[in-house]
């Protein structure tokens, strides 16, 4: 309405159109960066957001101006009613995408086609399937790799996203870079970051620049360039010079991107999460199901957002021990 405040507009100006919710906090791998060694406690299903749920809290957000509904999890398609989230979401005006794992994408692909979605992000952070069975715990890299050959047959946007960590994966870096020669695909270089119950210790992440700096020992300076990011993009997009993919770097470690954020997000137990790194959560689906007005809550979360990564500004603030302590792991934010 003319002159009335945005509810999804920050006090800094920022508007969050970009809604990343969360559909389980199961999960079909246990990669060690993600999920605490002994994994997390499963509760009871009437803690987390029925279908109807889900939607009627999304509808309030397109309502308020969403435009982007991204599906995560855990892993989003093993929730057995996946497929109805998803076709309930696309009657929405929203451009709607997921990230997984790969390992059920083939069930999903009519699916995928008859609810609009193009983009596909695929976690993936090994080419090698001994090291995937150790970054994972579990063995399904020819699963993985095969829903990727097939997305990109049926000419889905492939985005691969790689969390890099030294003496893990850092030495294929190169090598993802090269997939992108040849193939439509488009790499994504995560920075490690921390959670709770990830023991997290910068030591074991990559940064930006190191990450840069191999691209150019391997390609040369002219080999690739840098090519224009998307509006409120979290990545730094580059491209080798004849390559038909693309590269990234997601570095919310060393170089934040907070200024231009436009996500919030929704836990798969109906918590609203104004940052990654927040702490503080807003219960809506309680709200919602003792019929109150969500929106009230919605605009506090949001005029609560801190400038940067939860108020913690400096790279000494987030690297802090003890700092995520109280924050989820990432299985139960979904990314
Ligand atoms: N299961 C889905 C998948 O594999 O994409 C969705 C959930 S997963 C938690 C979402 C993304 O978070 C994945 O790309 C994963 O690699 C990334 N991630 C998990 N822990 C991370 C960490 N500590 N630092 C950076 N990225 C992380």
């Amino acid at each position: 309405m003319a002159g009335q405040h945005n509810i999804l507009t920050d006090s800094f100006g920022r508007r969050h159109d970009y809604l990343r919710i969360s559909l389980t906090e199961r999960c079909n791998l246990r990669c060690f960066y993600c999920m605490p060694e002994d994994g997390i406690d499963l509760r009871p299903r009437n803690e987390f957001m029925r279908t109807e749920e889900v939607l009627a809290i999304a509808e309030t957000f397109v309502g308020h101006g969403v435009r982007k509904i991204s599906l995560t999890g855990g892993e989003p398609l093993l929730r057995k009613d996946a497929g109805a989230v998803i076709e309930g979401l696309a009657a929405f005006p929203v451009e709607l995408s997921l990230t997984t794992n790969g390992i059920l994408v083939d069930r999903f692909i009519n699916t995928f086609r008859s609810s609009g979605i193009t983009t596909v992000n695929i976690s993936l952070d090994t080419l090698d399937p001994g090291r995937m069975e150790r970054i994972t715990r579990r063995d399904h890299s020819d699963r993985i790799i095969q829903n990727i050959r097939l997305l990109m047959d049926e000419g889905f946007h492939v985005k691969i996203n790689m969390v890099v960590m030294r003496g893990t994966n850092d030495d294929e870096v190169c090598d993802f870079i090269e997939w992108s020669r040849n193939q439509p695909v488009h790499v994504r270089f995560i920075e490690f970051m921390p959670f709770g119950g990830n023991q997290w210790d910068w030591s074991r992440g990559v940064s930006q620049d190191e990450i840069l700096s191999r691209a150019t020992e391997r390609f040369g300076a002219t080999g690739f360039e840098r090519i224009t990011d998307r509006p409120n993009d979290t990545a730094r997009n580059y491209r080798l010079k004849d390559g038909c993919g693309t590269f990234a770097i997601i570095s919310s470690v060393t170089n934040p991107f907070c200024d231009t954020c436009n996500r919030i997000r929704l836990t798969a137990d109906g918590k609203l999460k104004n940052c990654l790194f927040s702490h503080n959560e807003t219960d809506l689906l309680t709200a919602l199901r003792e019929g109150h007005d969500i929106v009230p809550l919605i605009r506090d979360s949001v005029l609560n957002k801190k400038a940067v990564r939860s108020g913690m500004d400096t790279f000494s603030e987030l690297s802090a021990p003890g700092m995520h302590n109280n924050n989820r792991s990432m299985v139960a934010i979904g990314g």
